[in-house]
């Protein structure tokens, strides 16, 4: 008899249900924390000419070495610190999990907060400890110290600002998590763009912290490039289950020759945190909306109904996240992120169309 899929996928596997990507021809898209602006003209005339010139024939450049020296300068990477690279940052955390997988070895993370921790540590057959935040999204302390003591988790992931919720958690109380691990602590800055404040600069401090980085939000999804920050004996360990050539050479060349002009990506993220004011406002103003303040570029909102809501924002041509049914926290909640002024303003008008029938 040939097996099935039940004897050969592991149980934990199938029980998943996949990332879903929801089709968006057509319609304003402020579902996936992408910047809505483009490069400038010149600039992508300039990597347009570049790309020309790639030797597609020859596999990347494995050390990705002129890109890492890039990276350094633009992120401002502290002394004596090194770099690995990813296909977006999902593959970090890929890779971080399957190195720490051992097995009866705990991840942990927060509750809610980005669904992939949780997915990649079922992928690798991990235990995953998640704790529940306080109702207003910030750090439960106590239940995070006490559930890391019990768990002694391998890796402990937190976004810093939080998806879905926004906020950046307190820096005292992050380090008191970070002082309070056994294992590693991975601050996720995916959203640093927005945000301003980093742990970066106390890498040099703490012997069990990593930063990772994403170019995905500033303006980059495309291309997929992540970037994990830390000390050698920690990234020395996790290059080795990298696979050869992970970053392709597109992606490369791009990424390098845009942060040689890092003040655009600076400038569009300027303007995407004024619009982020001005939705913020106008989501606090409406009747039966109530917004959560946010360092990142989407916010996080409430109606009363989020399934209705978010199916007439889809009929009126505008595509949001909804997290309803996803945490007890989130219940009703619906996810926007913040487009260019034209998108943001219909977005606000199919939402007074949709709560205003
Ligand atoms: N971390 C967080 C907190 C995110 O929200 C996301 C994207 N939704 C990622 C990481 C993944 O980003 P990337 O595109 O670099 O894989």
């Amino acid at each position: 008899m040939p097996k099935t899929p039940e004897d050969v996928i592991r149980d934990e596997i199938r029980a998943l249900t996949a990332y879903h990507v929801p089709d968006s021809a057509g319609m304003v898209k402020l579902d996936a924390m992408e910047n809505p602006y483009r490069l400038p003209a010149p600039l992508r005339a300039r990597l347009a000419q570049l790309l020309e010139d790639a030797s597609l024939n020859r596999y990347p450049d494995p050390g990705a070495r002129e890109l890492k020296a890039q990276l350094r300068r633009s992120l401002d990477v502290p002394e004596g610190m090194d770099l690995l690279i990813g296909n977006g940052s999902d593959e970090l955390i890929q890779m971080l999990v399957l190195a720490a997988a051992r097995p009866r070895a705990a991840m942990l993370g927060v509750e809610p907060s980005f669904t992939m921790f949780r997915m990649i540590a079922a992928f690798a057959g991990a235990r995953y400890v998640g704790v529940d935040l306080r109702d207003d999204f910030s750090l439960d302390i106590e239940r995070l110290l006490a559930a890391i003591e019990q768990h002694r988790p391998g890796i402990t992931f937190l976004a810093y600002p939080n998806n879905p919720s926004g906020n950046l958690f307190d820096a005292g109380l992050l380090e008191r998590v970070i002082e309070g691990s056994p294992g590693l602590v991975v601050i996720d800055e995916a959203y640093h763009a927005f945000a301003g404040r980093s742990f970066l600069p106390r890498l040099p401090r703490h012997p069990n912290l990593l930063v990772m980085r994403t170019l995905s939000k500033s303006g980059l999804a495309g291309i997929r490039l992540g970037i994990l920050i830390g000390a050698q004996r920690w990234i020395g360990q996790l290059d080795k289950v990298r696979l050869p050539y992970n970053v392709n050479t597109l992606t490369q060349i791009v990424a390098r020759e845009v942060l040689q002009h890092g003040d655009v990506l600076t400038e569009q993220a300027g303007a995407i945190k004024l619009e982020r004011g001005r939705l913020l406002q106008a989501l606090q103003r409406m009747p039966g909306v109530s917004a959560y303040p946010s360092d990142a570029n989407f916010i996080l909102f409430r109606v009363s109904r989020a399934e209705s809501v978010f199916d007439g924002l889809k009929r009126r041509g505008v595509l949001v996240k909804s997290l309803h049914g996803s945490h007890r926290l989130l219940a009703d909640c619906l996810r926007v992120t913040v487009g260019t002024p034209d998108e943001n303003t219909a977005f606000l008008s199919a939402l007074t169309q949709t709560l205003n029938p």
